[in-house]
């Protein structure tokens, strides 16, 4: 079976997606891979509020599958695989997953980022057994039990609202006196009584036998310690570049967030990137999906310039 495409995209979030329904739409042979589900960070979200056209909000799910049907309605294939390498070979590029090498003539990376860990002790060991990355996932085994949020910014706030439909008390632990998340969460979380603040404090250790009971929390003022028992760690401290195909490919910042111009073209000619991998990227979905677009027409300029 020849797998040659003219455009291959590396991610299914919001950026993949709108590149795939532009891409496909302008009959360009497409092909995107995904190694998780489509939709990416966004389809792990409760509800998404600030996407145009929808004033009563819509979720993270029912909007990734419509993005996905759409895309696929305009011929994108959709391969559910990890790739492995990207490797150029002359004019195209070589996508190589655990079952099948694909080729294409332009590249849009769209991987996204994941969520950054704690990395303390503890935190990997009861991953799944009371720490958690996805309140939407994980929320409805925590009724009627304490938890912690980790974080300040806007994941932490929404999260942590989600949580609060199920959980008695919520305490947030934010290594700062002052929250990083926007005006309108804030105020919400400051009227939800079961949201309480633990400011200027770090988690130094997770424990617990099979589940989690506690943590070891440090004021990063006074440096004082103290034990405190809670049943989940909700963990929201933003997020590391999936950027780790494009190492020694394109040029990266110093965070491994890849650079492009305006046109979204990194510094290799045929690959682009769009949506939160991106240095400079705004990380909200609405802005996501325009980067998709932008760089599916930037890769369609290309293959023309290629003829
Ligand atoms: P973020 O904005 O980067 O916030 C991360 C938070 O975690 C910050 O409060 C930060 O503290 C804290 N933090 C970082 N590293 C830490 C560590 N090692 N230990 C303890 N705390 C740590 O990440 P995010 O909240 O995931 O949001 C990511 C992007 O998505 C943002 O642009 C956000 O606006 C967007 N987003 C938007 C919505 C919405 O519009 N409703 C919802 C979710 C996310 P400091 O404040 O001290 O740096």
């Amino acid at each position: 079976m020849e797998r040659k495409y003219d455009v291959a995209i590396i991610g299914s979030g919001g950026a993949g997606l709108t590149a795939a329904i532009y891409s496909s739409r302008a009959r360009l042979g497409t092909v995107l891979f995904e190694k998780l589900m489509s939709g990416g960070q966004i389809a792990l979200t409760d509800i998404v509020e600030n996407y145009p056209g929808f004033p009563e909000g819509i979720t993270g799910a029912e909007i990734s599958k419509r993005m996905e049907d759409q895309a696929k309605r305009y011929g994108t294939t959709l391969v559910y695989e990890e790739v492995k390498s990207l490797v150029p070979r002359g004019k195209d590029f070589e996508i190589v997953t655990a079952n099948a090498t694909y080729k294409s003539r332009a590249l849009i990376f769209t991987a996204g980022a994941s969520f950054r860990t704690l990395g303390v002790s503890g935190e990997k060991e009861l991953t799944g057994r009371g720490v958690s990355y996805c309140a939407t996932c994980d929320g409805a085994f925590f009724k009627d039990k304490d938890v912690i949020v980790v974080g300040g910014g806007d994941s932490a706030l929404q999260e942590g609202l989600f949580l609060t439909r199920f959980v008695t008390r919520l305490s947030i632990v934010h290594r700062r006196d002052q929250l990083r998340a926007g005006p309108l969460l804030q105020q919400r979380a400051k009227q939800n009584p079961k949201i309480h603040y633990i400011w200027d404090t770090v988690v130094e250790k997770i424990y617990g036998d099979k589940k989690v009971e506690g943590v070891n929390l440090r004021n990063v003022k006074t440096g004082k310690v103290q034990d405190f028992k809670t049943d989940g760690v909700f963990v929201f401290i933003g997020h590391e570049p999936n950027s780790a195909l494009l190492k020694g490919l394109v040029n990266l910042d110093e965070k491994g967030y890849v650079k492009t111009d305006p046109f979204l073209r990194t510094s290799v000619p045929g690959i682009f990137a769009a949506g939160e991998i991106r240095a400079g990227a705004t990380r909200q979905l609405v802005a996501a999906c325009g980067e998709g677009c932008e760089a599916a027409m930037a890769a369609q300029a290309y293959l023309d310039a290629l003829k």
